[in-house]
């Protein structure tokens, strides 16, 4: 019998008052049941908004510091949990056993960040125009945050929103994707055993209705939300009509951009990691090459001899290298693009189909895809696919290259592979997006730095480092004049 989880409101884990659960199956081998997970409804949302109100209350009260000890002993629970839960994690998102262990990682750097900032949460003292009076700031907890997180990143991810949400004293409910459930599981359990008060987190399984109705909870002033740009979108027109705090983290169609002076044999590493690593399912995942034309044939024709060398397989078994995709409708989607890509006329390299090997017919397993000979404006140099599928175009200027990078709607990531130093702070200062990385793929954040992007890949916000600090607190200002008279600002001190 598979095991039925439960939502963890108010204190107890509960069944749905739905009823109603949906299943979790591994996407490398779908006979593999994980779980039952609850659908959840609004009365769910709401009961799990009604304690995390009073969660606020007493959670907020508890010393910065005092609640960054808890999620320190978070990192260290992780720390200890990390194999296993990478094993789980993998069971149900299908990206291989390095990758997870390497999202367990980002989960314990961001506790141990988290932990720290319980010492800095800084305001500023600055000096009055008026005398005998004191000018300060300081950042204050902002209520019940609404977090919702998508299947690609299931632990890091909901780790990025909770600990700076917790930490700046704000209490909260999260949501993680429908796809990867189980993880988010195992969290809450680690927060509770390292002595979260159990108002502070509540965990509502389920889909988009669930999500839904903690976006519109009129006690839910802040949401976070990561995943696809369509869904950010109604999630930002909601919130706008509520005056709410948002943070939206979406699409991406990152470029590695390759010039001809280049370390070929370092940039044959990063594409292969940047575009196939996590089945292209990153939201910096490289998902457009950019050659310069001395070295475009040559260097495609090595790539697509290393991507058919890339060993797909399940992530738990040694020497996978590319798991499967999270279900069969993100497949689909990666056969609607392939179909899309032959009618534009690209080239198709390599791939281009599902394995015909009998040991993967029971996961949504794709091969690692190349279409070359892309115009800036073709369909799969525009759109993001978020599957194993590569798109190459061939530029002949540096020029032109940031014209490419640029001409997009999305803006997160982006790289340049050169070893002229000029070259490569030009591509610093030019390249419209959040993150550009030198000699290095369109992936690889570490926890202590701002993510995010511009253009409609965000909103303006960032995860992560010293910013997401800022987006989970409220700035409160405080004057006190100690001169015993009415000194009015602008006025008194110009006379
Ligand atoms: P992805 O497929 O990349 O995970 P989605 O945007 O489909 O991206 O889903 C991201 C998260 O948003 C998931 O937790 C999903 O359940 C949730 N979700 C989907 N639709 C809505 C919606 N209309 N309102 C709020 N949350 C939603």
């Amino acid at each position: 019998m598979p095991k039925t989880f439960r939502n963890f409101i108010a204190g107890r884990w509960v069944a749905p008052t739905t009823r109603a659960y949906f299943e979790n199956r591994n996407p490398a081998n779908t006979r593999d049941l994980i779980g039952r997970f609850p659908d959840s409804g609004a009365a769910d949302v709401n009961a799990a908004v009604a304690s995390a109100t009073e969660g606020f209350r007493k959670w907020s009260r508890v010393p910065a510091p005092a609640r960054g000890d808890i999620l320190k002993r978070v990192g260290d629970l992780l720390v200890r949990d990390k194999e296993l839960i990478a094993r789980q994690m993998t069971r149900e998102m299908g990206k291989v056993l390095a990758e997870t262990r390497g999202d367990v990682q980002e989960g314990i750097d961001t506790a141990y960040y988290a932990a720290s900032e319980g010492r800095r949460l800084f305001g500023h003292t600055v000096p009055s125009e008026l005398t005998a009076k004191w000018a300060m700031s300081y950042r204050r907890p902002i209520g019940v945050a609404g977090l919702i997180t998508p299947f690609n990143f299931p632990l890091a991810i909901p780790t990025w929103k909770m600990f700076p949400a917790l930490l700046c004293g704000n209490s909260v409910v999260i949501k993680p994707s429908e796809d990867v459930p189980h993880t988010v599981h195992m969290l809450v359990e680690l927060l509770l055993e390292a002595g979260l008060p159990p108002e502070a987190i509540q965990l509502v399984h389920g889909a988009k209705a669930a999500g839904q109705r903690l976006v519109e909870h009129p006690g839910v002033p802040v949401i976070s939300f990561t995943g696809s740009t369509a869904t950010g979108a109604a999630i930002g027109a909601e919130c706008g009509r509520l005056h709410k705090r948002l943070s939206l983290e979406m699409g991406g169609k990152n470029a590695m951009i390759v010039m001809d002076d280049a370390d070929l044999d370092l940039a044959l590493d990063g594409i292969l990691w940047g575009a196939f690593g996590t089945t292209g399912q990153r939201c910096t995942a490289t998902s457009r090459l950019l050659l310069h034309r001395k070295i475009h044939d040559r260097f495609l024709r090595r790539l697509a001899e290393a991507a058919e060398k890339l060993v797909m397989g399940d992530g738990r078994k040694a020497g996978s290298q590319v798991g499967p995709l999270i279900h069969e409708a993100a497949r689909d989607k990666v056969e609607r693009y392939v179909a899309i890509g032959k009618q534009e006329g690209l080239e198709l390299v390599t791939g281009g189909r599902r394995p015909r090997s009998p040991r993967l017919r029971n996961g949504w397993f794709y091969q690692p895809t190349i279409f070359a000979g892309a115009k800036p404006k073709s369909r799969l140099a525009q759109e993001e696919i978020f599957g194993p599928v590569l798109t190459v175009l061939r530029f002949g200027s540096f020029e032109e290259a940031v014209r490419i990078n640029n001409g997009v709607r999305y803006g997160l990531s982006s790289s340049l592979y050169t070893r002229n130093v000029n070259l490569a702070f030009r591509a610093m200062r030019d390249l419209d997006n959040g993150i550009t990385y030198v000699n290095a793929p369109t992936i690889g954040a570490e926890a202590h730095l701002p993510f995010g992007g511009v253009k409609e890949t965000g909103n303006g916000h960032r995860e992560g480092g010293w910013e997401v600090y800022h987006f989970y607190s409220e700035t409160k200002v405080c004057y006190a004049d100690y001169s015993g008279t009415l000194q009015r600002a602008q006025i008194d001190n110009y006379d």
